[in-house]
């Protein structure tokens, strides 16, 4: 898709806000723990390549990303960092794996097998694979389900010259409730795993942004992975306080494009959905479905010049409209997420109108709208 330039609809993303999230994490965390931050998805809609490169000037010392693909756009930038994948990477992939120099998730003996039969033909191979190997701890997603398999899956590696043990970590679910219960037990699950083995790799990680807010006194490993908290959003939503003030990184805006007065009884958007019920003013509005901005979003108001104004009538796939106050000239400013004077409405008033999480939002938000970076 191609992303319009050509148009006022932009998000703004904010350089210090990431920056400040970042160095305010690292502030917190011991001497040894290292943040690799979380730049998956296109930075969870930030901009991948933007958004790794603020973290790293903030302390970053590697990257995390969801995708083999992901991790080979990071390093076409000229990322050098550490960067693991944290799903799984089919072995038929591997030689991609050694040309970039990433490290790689491994959460099945099966694969550890298919991956050595791969790598007995890829002579190439010269510098060993480095693997995190995961541990399913209760999240019931990717992992080896028992110290024993974890152990068994060690010799494996280490009995293989093309590969080499680089990290080992689990995945909380529930690291962002009230009720910490079922956290403990996958602590206890993960520290019994580590218990298990005689030595241990270079890094040892657990924690989500959630963990590493409400749970860093206790946390077990050396390194964190830190995503939606380096992009100002609380992961917990509304269930719990953020630890310290989490900058919201970005804003999504947008201008009228035309304004007008409607006599009473005219229709508005598709499926004449909405009729003005006395004589009203209506601004058009450069965004729709095809930019993520859901047509669930009928309803929502949005800010001009601070006064909540509602979308009335369905989301267009490229354009909705909102009923205005009063007249507002052509090229108005329109916050679909931002501030607005002394107004806001925040990722997670928009998740609350879908009936979703901000992580959904932020990664919704089309590749059509332009990301612009803000100091
Ligand atoms: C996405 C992801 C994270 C980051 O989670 P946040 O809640 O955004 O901090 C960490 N670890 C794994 C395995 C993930 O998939």
């Amino acid at each position: 898709m191609v992303v319009t330039y050509h148009r006022p609809t932009r998000a703004i993303i904010h350089k210090k806000a990431l920056s400040e999230n970042i160095k305010n994490e690292i502030k917190r965390l011991p001497e040894s723990v290292e943040l690799f931050a979380v730049v998956k998805a296109d930075g969870y809609g930030h901009g991948a390549v933007a958004t790794a490169q603020i973290a790293l000037s903030a302390g970053a010392t590697g990257f995390c990303v969801a995708t083999l693909d992901e991790a080979i756009e990071l390093r076409e930038a000229g990322i050098t960092e550490p960067i693991l994948v944290l799903s799984v990477v089919f072995p038929s992939y591997l030689s991609l794996v050694v040309d970039y120099d990433l490290s790689i998730t491994v959460a099945t003996k099966e694969w550890l097998i298919e991956a050595q039969e791969v790598l007995k033909d890829l002579a190439k191979t010269t510098t060993p694979i480095k693997i995190h190997i995961k541990a399913d701890t209760g999240m019931g997603r990717i992992g080896f389900l028992t110290p024993d398999a974890v152990k068994e899956a060690v010799e494996i590696i280490e009995a293989s010259p093309n590969l080499l043990w680089e990290g080992l970590f689990t995945h909380f679910a529930t690291a962002d409730e009230q009720d910490t219960s079922y956290w403990y037990k996958q602590t206890a699950r993960f520290n019994a795993v580590i218990d298990a083995l005689d030595h241990l790799p270079r890094y040892i990680h657990s924690s989500n942004s959630a963990t590493a807010l409400w749970h860093d006194k206790e946390m077990p490993g050396n390194m964190i992975r830190y995503g939606v908290g380096m992009y100002g959003l609380n992961p917990s939503g509304h269930e719990l306080a953020e630890t310290y003030p989490l900058k919201p990184a970005m804003e999504l805006l947008s201008e009228l494009i035309q304004v007008k007065e409607l006599p009473a009884g005219e229709g508005v958007g598709y499926g004449k959905t909405y009729d003005t019920p006395k004589k009203e003013w209506i601004g058009t509005v450069p965004i729709g479905y095809a930019d993520g901005w859901l047509r669930k979003m009928q309803g929502f108001s949005l800010l001009v010049e601070g006064e909540f104004c509602e979308t009335i009538g369905r989301v267009c796939m490229d354009q909705l409209m909102i009923r205005l106050p009063r007249e507002f000239k052509v090229g108005t400013k329109v916050t679909l997420i931002g501030k607005s004077k002394d107004q806001e409405i925040t990722m997670q008033d928009v998740a609350d109108h879908l009936g979703t999480i901000h992580y959904e939002v932020c990664c919704t938000l089309s590749e059509r709208v332009p990301r612009i970076y803000q100091k």
